[in-house]
């Protein structure tokens, strides 16, 4: 059994590594701008985003807009505040699915993933106790693993909103929320949904999102927004594919459009790039770069450690470990300190991790 998993794993990471061959590497290129000079500092993660509607946003209130403001402005100045804005929490690395282009799968198939688990109630009541003492504003509850597969997520939600965290989140696969689910999450006060939804053609989605089907995740999401429309219409809902250079998947994102437009509030769409840790692949300097995640928020892996940025799926930037430290002494600690300042002081590029990060060139 465990030699046909592994198989099965390693099949995947074959597959994730040919679709690495489409992808486009205009950022590798001679005649990329390497300069800062004109570029409008961004303070998001880089993905392409086409908003359909702000109906949601109206709804809400002073205090999430001011910590909007915050979440451009604070990386913006590089300053440090007291404890970051944001925490993205692993609540659990299971996920229900094996998709090709997902780095978890590719650990999984290097048999270099670690344990599989779930966060107890005492450990995430710890976590959001210690953000709402020191006013974070915001959690995303997801890294690796499918949110909707911890059988607490609903607790979890009411729990932090209940707390007083304004803006509570996650990603999803969508193949686990079925209607009920649905409502309980958006009386629970879920505030963001950002679903991965990487193809109409049933044949592409089932490759991609291998595990469920097309037809599943259409049902249960038209289900939740039906629900969000009536029960928290500032609930906002975003749908995303991971974009390759082939044009198959260019018409892909096309005919999500014709699907969702009129019913979510963004589509959007990143470019799948590996990083390829082991052979040092670099990309070239962008001068005056720094980046805003350092200065934002910080990320807790269900294993206990935790780093600095979205990209570090390999753990390779580890700043802490927070079932050993208090949150706020990690991110005040000297390695997170100095990272601060190397990206404070335009030097991003003397950190191993960033030099092999396609951010600055997005
Ligand atoms: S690897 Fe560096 S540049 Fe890339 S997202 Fe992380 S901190 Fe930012």
């Amino acid at each position: 059994m465990k030699k046909e998993k592994s198989k099965a794993y390693k099949k995947q990471s074959e597959n994730a590594k040919e679709s690495i061959k489409n992808y486009d590497q205009f950022s590798m290129s001679e005649n990329r701008n390497t300069n800062l000079h004109n570029r409008e500092f961004n303070s998001n993660a880089s993905y392409y985003e086409e908003i359909c509607s702000t109906k949601w946003k109206d709804l809400r209130d002073k205090n999430y807009k001011d910590y909007r403001n915050l979440w451009h402005e604070i990386p913006k100045l590089k300053k440090t505040l007291d404890f970051p804005l944001h925490l993205d929490i692993e609540t659990t690395n299971v996920c229900n699915l094996l998709c090709p282009m997902c780095p978890r799968t590719v650990l999984l198939a290097d048999e270099s993933f670690g344990e599989l688990g779930y966060l107890t109630k005492e450990e995430y009541k710890d976590i959001i106790d210690q953000a709402v003492e020191h006013n974070c504003k915001s959690i995303k509850l997801n890294y690796l693993g499918e949110p909707l597969a911890h059988k607490e997520i609903i607790w979890q939600v009411k729990y932090a909103k209940e707390k007083g965290i304004l803006d509570v989140m996650f990603n999803s696969n969508a193949s686990l929320l079925t209607k009920e689910k649905s409502k309980e999450l958006l009386e629970a006060g879920l505030d963001n949904l950002f679903i991965s939804f990487d193809a109409v053609d049933p044949h592409e989605f089932s490759i991609q999102r291998k595990g469920t089907t097309v037809g599943k995740v259409i049902d249960n999401v038209f289900n939740f927004i039906l629900l969000r429309n009536e029960i928290r219409p500032s609930c906002q809902v975003r749908l995303s594919m991971v974009m390759y250079k082939d044009e198959k998947w260019q018409r892909q994102f096309d005919a999500l459009k014709i699907i969702w437009a009129n019913h979510v509030d963004a589509l959007g769409w990143g470019y799948y790039i590996d990083r390829d840790i082991k052979n040092s692949i670099y990309f070239s300097e962008v001068k005056g770069y720094h980046c805003a995640q350092p200065f934002q928020r910080m990320f807790l892996k269900y294993n206990g450690n935790v780093t600095i940025c979205c990209i570090d799926d390999k753990d390779e930037t580890i700043v802490g470990n927070w079932r050993e430290e208090k949150l706020k002494d990690i991110w005040h600690n000297e390695k997170y300190k100095e990272i601060r300042r190397l990206h404070g002081t335009g030097n991003y590029y003397k950190m191993e991790m960033c030099k092999k990060c396609y951010m600055p060139h997005s």
